[in-house]
């Protein structure tokens, strides 16, 4: 390998290394005060986190 090969190889290290945060979907999980299940939302960021919704207590109202 010549020094120019190392050279390239030890700058691609070094881009690797410093290449730019990348902010990533937060995941909030929150639990239900009426039936203590667990919803988990993801909130993008700089997003505020949506209105609390639990998966059990607002499922459609079931008659019959
Ligand atoms: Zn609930």
């Amino acid at each position: 390998m010549s020094k120019e090969e190392l050279r390239i190889q030890g700058e691609k290290a070094m881009a690797a290394a410093t290449k730019p945060i990348v902010k990533l979907p937060t995941k909030i999980v929150r639990q239900c005060g009426r039936c203590g299940e667990f919803t988990s939302v993801m909130v993008e960021p700089g997003e505020t986190a949506p209105e609390f919704k639990c998966k059990s207590c607002n499922k459609p109202a079931q008659r019959g």
